[in-house]
């Protein structure tokens, strides 16, 4: 892994979070996001919050979010605060999209994924595998007014951000360094409210980093390329822009990143002993050296060593 720039302390102290969505239990890869920022908090003598993020409810399993504070506690990651669940907040996000509507910056589109990618294939434009389609703009009126009712449920819509031209995200990532985006070119007119009624990842999350203070975000790599998006929301709305580290990602045999999905299978969390080895795999993944490898260490005792190896090694850089 490489060495972290050290960041500079939050002014009115350090708040992180961990946002799992109960899509499944906790992998090998979530738990590494999991103790990765339950680490950075406590080493900054931090917040860590949890927030569920079951706002995509077809791809949510129910009793996963459940299962996952289990196995959370199970590793000893205590988290600050009463959790949240995302599908308990719509109205901040139904706010926060009609205040886009207000600034005239978001606009309904019909476009089915079929559609786009005809659009895109007639433009001569290939999509790589796992990337997105770049939105081609097919709905975009000329001019965009406010419109009455943003939540036209009824209607089927979707609503997009309209992007203003050249919008290039400059960042720091603490791991990974500085990273560009243009966001017309990569991402293009990006949607907040899906047609089927659900706000997006990239609107909730924003809102709920914001609402919720969160100074530091600590996440997998899987999530950098929405990190100049949710900048740009933020920049939108008028919140302040939080630091971004993400973590290396863990692949599977074939190189491809584990996830639910991929049906990574669950970490082990039923006795200590398992739930500490499913630490310190997690641990040797984040590079930490030199922890307790005995049978009486307890979970307590590793943890504070983890903390102090994970401050070790990023004053060292
Ligand atoms: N809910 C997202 C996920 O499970 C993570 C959100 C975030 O950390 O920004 O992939
Ligand atoms: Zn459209």
């Amino acid at each position: 892994m490489p060495n972290f720039k050290n960041p500079s302390p939050p002014a009115d102290g350090y708040r992180g979070r961990f946002a799992p969505s109960p899509t499944g239990s906790l992998h090998a890869g979530s738990l590494v996001a999991a103790l990765g920022s339950w680490l950075d908090a406590r080493r900054n003598h931090g917040k860590w919050l949890l927030r569920i993020e079951d706002l995509d409810t077809p791809r949510c399993i129910s009793g996963a979010d459940q299962e996952i504070l289990r196995q959370l506690l199970a590793c000893g990651l205590n988290w600050d605060e009463e959790p949240t669940w995302q599908s308990k907040h719509q109205e901040r996000y139904k706010k926060a999209l009609e205040r886009l509507n207000q600034l005239q910056i978001i606009y309904p589109c019909t476009c089915s994924r079929q559609d786009i990618a005809n659009v895109l294939e007639a433009r001569g434009v290939m999509t790589p595998r796992n990337q997105e389609m770049v939105y081609p703009g097919t709905c975009r009126p000329h001019q965009i007014g406010t419109y009455d009712e943003v939540e036209r449920s009824s209607a089927q819509v979707a609503w997009r951000l309209a992007l203003p031209p050249g919008i290039t995200m400059h960042f720091e990532d603490l791991v990974l360094g500085k990273q560009t985006q243009n966001l017309n070119r990569e991402v293009g007119d990006f949607v907040l409210h899906r047609r089927d009624s659900v706000f997006t990842y990239q609107l909730a999350v924003v809102v709920d980093d914001a609402e919720q203070k969160i100074t530091h975000i600590v996440r997998g790599a899987d999530l950098l390329n929405n990190t100049a998006r949710q900048m740009y929301l933020q920049r939108v709305l008028g919140y302040q822009t939080p630091s971004y580290l993400h973590l290396p990602l863990v692949l599977d045999e074939h190189g491809e990143k584990l996830s639910k999905q991929t049906l990574a299978s669950a970490i082990h969390t039923e006795n200590a002993q398992q739930a500490l080895q499913e630490l310190r795999k997690a641990a040797m993944h984040l590079g930490l050296r030199d922890l307790p490898d005995g049978k009486e260490t307890t979970i307590a005792q590793w943890l504070l060593a983890a903390t102090q190896a994970w401050d070790r090694k990023i004053t060292s850089s």
